[in-house]
């Protein structure tokens, strides 16, 4: 049986280091870290991602405030583009998180070009992307760097191990194959394959059956099943799919990958929290920088 990565555990430990060194930032600078959640149009997902969000930076210290813009007229592409001007200069705000989706017709690259880059914690702006991939990120963006750290966290390497992505998103497989595959990291010189909708079937059973860790974000619940993993593997579950009922699962078959694999992080449990606590460190690490300047 499976050992189960406990993601809650690892992003708990994460955050009491974190609420530390908001205690010593404040300290030296008398400055509170801020973040300010955009939260537009009406998707429920969304509103009860960002409570949680806020909830987190009260529970380390950090401050955060919530615009909810209404923008879903012919203007509100400027209203949205106008308020992150506002934001980008104000001192006080030291990060800006865009939470997605956008309603249209915003154009969320349009929307990504326009963060100011200091304060760009979910790194969506160009300019952090091409530092990302060039492997000299200021910010790591936080689902990637949260399963980076929650493996290890675990005491599992990546260097040198094959690891398969299912995602090409920019939010979660993009990002995370260009982190995992950079050699100036300790913690990557992964050999990398990624994989999609146009993978066939037969293929991607190959490729998982051949990885050493799995990453599977593709929001399909049951989607890895037993028959695409084998002993000695990890498996880490992005994904994040309500049943009927409301119950949360991932993309993992649990009950029958759990009793092949070696370590399995659950959901709930495993990746969300450790995306949130990423966001917490990246907005920390903001304000320094532009305290610090
Ligand atoms: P997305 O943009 O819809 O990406 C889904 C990816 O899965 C796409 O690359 C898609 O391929 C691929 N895919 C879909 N069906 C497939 C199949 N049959 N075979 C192979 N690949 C397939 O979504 P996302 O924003 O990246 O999020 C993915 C999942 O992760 C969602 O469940 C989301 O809720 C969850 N998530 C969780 C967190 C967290 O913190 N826990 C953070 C972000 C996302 P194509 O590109 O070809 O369409």
């Amino acid at each position: 049986v499976a050992h189960i990565i406990d993601g809650s555990k690892i992003a708990q430990e994460l955050q009491k280091e974190i609420a530390a060194e908001v205690q010593d930032f404040q300290a030296d600078t008398g400055v509170t870290p801020c973040l300010v959640v955009l939260l537009a149009g009406s998707d429920p997902a969304s509103a009860v991602y960002v409570q949680r969000k806020r909830d987190a930076c009260a529970r380390v210290g950090i401050r955060s405030e919530l615009y909810q813009p209404y923008i879903g007229f012919s203007e509100g592409q400027k209203t949205l583009e106008g308020i992150l001007c506002y934001l980008n200069e104000e001192p006080w705000c030291h990060g800006i998180l865009v939470q997605l989706p956008l309603p249209s017709p915003v154009n969320q690259y349009t929307i990504f070009d326009l963060i100011n880059p200091d304060k760009d914690v979910d790194v969506f702006n160009p300019l952090n992307v091409g530092l990302l991939v060039q492997g000299r990120p200021r910010l790591k963006p936080c689902t990637p760097h949260g399963i980076q750290e929650m493996l290890r966290r675990s005491g599992i390497g990546i260097a040198g191990k094959k690891v398969v992505v299912i995602n090409r998103s920019d939010v979660v497989g993009k990002p995370l194959s260009s982190m995992l595959l950079q050699d100036n990291d300790e913690y990557a010189n992964a050999t990398v394959t990624v994989c999609h909708n146009r993978t066939p079937p037969a293929l991607l059973k190959e490729i998982t059956r051949a990885a050493d860790i799995i990453v599977v974000a593709v929001g399909i619940p049951g989607f890895l099943t037993a028959d695409m993993v084998r002993a000695g593997q990890v498996v880490v579950d992005v994904g994040v799919n309500r049943l009927g009922g409301k119950k949360l699962v991932g993309d993992v078959d649990f009950a029958a990958v759990s009793k092949i694999v070696e370590a399995i992080s659950p959901v709930p449990g495993g990746v969300g929290p450790m995306t949130v606590t990423m966001l917490l460190r990246n907005t920390l690490e903001a304000a320094k920088e532009q305290v610090q300047r």
